[in-house]
């Protein structure tokens, strides 16, 4: 298998792992199948949820859990409408989509 690019993730309240896919524009959600306590900074190779087809997620990546929460940083990045979805799902990446494609999840 072909190295595939490293992401941040954030555990939210159910245990899950949220990460950020500025391809699809929205909160990808994982239960990642690892026993215990889940394993912080670990890399963890999982399939992305990706609908967007120029995503370069397509063949999963790897999810470092940060030690901050998902709902601390949640909020730091806006998602796409669900019309914004769908035109992201047929490939037609508005210039508003594209705007918010660049946004980046802040640490503050
Ligand atoms: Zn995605």
């Amino acid at each position: 298998m072909h190295e595939v690019p490293t992401v941040q993730g954030f555990l939210d309240e159910e245990g899950r792992v949220r990460v950020w896919c500025r391809w699809c524009v929205e909160w990808h959600r994982h239960t990642v199948a690892d026993p215990g306590p889940h394993p912080l900074g670990r890399g963890v190779r999982i399939m992305g949820h990706c609908h967007a087809k120029d995503s370069p997620y397509l063949d999963g990546y790897r999810v470092l859990t940060s030690a901050r929460p998902w709902r601390a940083v949640r909020g730091s990045v806006r998602e796409a409408s669900r019309a914004q979805a769908r035109a992201i799902e047929r490939s037609l990446i508005t210039p508003r989509i594209a705007e918010l494609r660049t946004q980046i999840v802040s640490m503050q």
